[in-house]
């Protein structure tokens, strides 16, 4: 992404003069496993639901400002109070709002790099110090001892469960451990949750951590990128500053409609999300049998819809399967504690198997 103009640099608050804008480095691609988005036809039921609540909304009316009837379905669901629950326009914009709220100048958040770029982003727009306490290089497992350390003195702290891009679960116990240490705000971001295996989610914590927040997206297990929604569950007093400070309108009509009859059928969205597991499954097996272990590729176990792959020559591997077989998938070999690094999407049987081909012939593995 390029950098702001030095007209541009001199108008911009001082702290925004090296920003340089998140760049999901998107082609238009015959397979597109890039950004982590289920790649699955959606299931008949629940898009014939959502068709059907797009098709009665009015357009002519403001939102409701907090989502009430989509609140009141992930409360349902997550059997907590509609008072601990906070709807935001993806994830991504009630990440934004953590960092507005609960970061700033003189304060410090807490993140277990290699992870989700747009934790420092936001850290650095709001001002906010980033105290990074580096994963593992060769198994990307957090340090435990310096998180909890690191944690005593923050005011925010943000892990990732499983986390992108690596894959890797927290434990309930760490991050109770760390809420216990932590004087400020703890999030887990479970964005990619629902592909974990059952029982791994922080959520059960919250009854004992009141300084718990847990955040979820419907972008990634219900295939609803495109709506942009996203919800925190946290202890009331919190969920009032996250209603607080939001813009009012930021959810818009169509995307409570189609979230809330989303939430209603997720019931039906269990089969893909089982699919694109055992999809997980198979593609790491055959990324770790031998033709590909003697060309130098290494792939990580993932709790996620993705697999992290690490071989020789990735950026150019990236862009001959753009080029040469119209396959998108993310570089991140640029990242530090990432080098030679590749993320691919978990996709159907079909793209998986392409991705595998070309892999082979583009690492020498065929
Ligand atoms: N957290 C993580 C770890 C992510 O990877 C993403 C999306 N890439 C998000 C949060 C935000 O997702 P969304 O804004 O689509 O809800």
């Amino acid at each position: 992404m390029a950098e702001l103009s030095a007209r541009m640099r001199a108008l911009v608050q001082p702290h925004l003069a090296g920003i340089e804008p998140y760049d999901p480095n998107f082609t238009p691609t015959r397979i597109n496993l890039s950004a982590n988005e289920n790649t699955y036809p959606m299931p008949a039921p629940a898009r014939a639901a959502i068709n059907e609540a797009l098709a009665a909304t009015p357009l002519n009316r403001y939102p409701d400002p907090m989502s009430g009837a989509l609140r009141n379905e992930l409360a349902r669901w997550h059997g907590v109070d509609r008072a601990c629950v906070c709807v935001g326009n993806g994830g991504d914009e009630l990440l934004y709002n953590f960092l507005l709220a609960f970061g700033g100048p003189g304060r410090t958040l807490v993140t277990c790099p290699p992870d989700f770029s747009e934790y420092a982003f936001f850290a650095s727009l709001a001002q906010t110090e980033v105290a990074r306490v580096w994963r593992d290089p060769a198994t990307f497992e957090i340090d435990a001892p310096a998180l909890l350390e690191a944690a005593r003195t923050a005011q925010l702290v943000i892990l990732t469960s499983p986390n992108n891009p690596t894959g890797n679960l927290v434990s309930a116990e760490l991050v109770e451990r760390v809420c216990a240490a932590c004087p400020g705000l703890v999030m887990v971001d479970e964005a990619y949750g629902e592909f974990a295996p059952a029982g791994t989610s922080a959520a059960p914590l919250l009854e004992r951590c009141p300084n718990l927040v847990v955040l979820h997206t419907l972008s990634k297990a219900f295939g609803e990128a495109g709506i942009r929604c996203g919800y925190v569950l946290a202890a009331p007093d919190v969920v009032e500053v996250f209603a607080a400070i939001r813009q009012i309108y930021s959810v818009n009509v169509l995307t409570q409609a189609a979230a809330t009859a989303a939430v209603r059928n997720r019931a039906s969205f269990g089969r893909v999300v089982e699919q694109i597991c055992s999809e997980r499954e198979r593609l790491l097996a055959a990324l770790r049998a031998p033709r590909f272990a003697a060309a130098g590729l290494e792939v990580w176990p993932s709790a996620g819809n993705f697999v992290l792959a690490r071989m020789p020559r990735a950026s150019q591997v990236r862009a001959r399967l753009r080029d040469e077989y119209s396959i998108l998938v993310r570089d991140f070999s640029y990242v530090p504690g990432l080098d030679g690094c590749l993320r691919i999407t978990v996709g159907t049987p079909d793209e998986n198997n392409a991705v595998l081909a070309a892999l082979a012939e583009l690492t020498g593995a065929a």
